[in-house]
This record gives C-alpha cells, sequence and structure tokens, in this order.
C-alpha cells in the first residue's frame, strides 16, 4: 500500500466563522462548501489548496470528538488524512502490520468519503487518517 497524497488536514476551531478570516483574507484560500457529519457531531469547512485541502472542524455538540480534543488540547491540528485508492486493502494492511486502528471497517466522512482512523497509539501520537473518494 501507498499513502497517494494528503487528502486533508483537519483542524479543529471554536468557530468556524472567526476562524475563516484568517484562511480566507490572510492565505487567499476559497472556502468551497460547508458540511454535518451529524455522525460525527461535527461541521466541516473546507478550503482547498494546491492538491490538498483544510478542513475546519467545529463540534456540533458537547460531548462530540472535536470538543473533546479541543478541551483536552485547545484548538489545532487534530488529525491529517492520507489518500489512498482501496481503503479496505489499506486496513488490512495496517492490521497486518500490526497497528492498531480505530476503525476496522471504513465509515463514511465529509464529502461521503469512505474513512478510517489509525490508532495514535501506532503513529507516534498523530491522529491518521486514510481516505477514499
Ligand atoms: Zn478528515
Amino acid at each position: 500500500m501507498k499513502a497517494l497524497k494528503v487528502d486533508h488536514i483537519g483542524i479543529a476551531v471554536k468557530n468556524i466563522e472567526e476562524t475563516l478570516g484568517f484562511y480566507q483574507d490572510v492565505l487567499g484560500l476559497e472556502l468551497q462548501g460547508v458540511e454535518v457529519v451529524e455522525d460525527q457531531k461535527v461541521k466541516v469547512a473546507f478550503l482547498p489548496v494546491g492538491d490538498t485541502e483544510i478542513e475546519l472542524l467545529e463540534s456540533t455538540s458537547e460531548d462530540g470528538p472535536i470538543a473533546k480534543f479541543i478541551e483536552k488540547n485547545g484548538e489545532g491540528i487534530q488529525h491529517i488524512a492520507f489518500k489512498v485508492d482501496n481503503i479496505e486493502e489499506a486496513i488490512q494492511y495496517m492490521l497486518e502490520k500490526g497497528l492498531k486502528m480505530i476503525d476496522e471497517t471504513p465509515r463514511y466522512g465529509a464529502g461521503g468519503a469512505k474513512i478510517a482512523f489509525v490508532h495514535p497509539k501506532s503513529s507516534n501520537r498523530v491522529l491518521v487518517e486514510l481516505s477514499e473518494r
């Protein structure tokens, strides 16, 4: 298996509206869209840059994973997503290598992508997402 590119970088923020100014007005990125992923209690804003994108993640609930992340670490980079061409094969490969997966079967993330998270214990405390779309 081989990661094809950095699909996106997920950044946990308290408030997307208040954060957009930096990305739009300072960095000159364009907001492509906003989507709520009910399953993960998160609102996602997509800002493409080059062939990757920045995803701003705002929790829609006090007990969502992004709210918990901010409570523990403050705002900041929450995960890095790598594009793979076959997520089932990628997960199988990780498991065979003895890595711990948060998702042993893919679930659906923002933009209808099939995603799976590698457990940070297996990736030097970096939350790594595999994404196929
Ligand atoms: Zn992501």
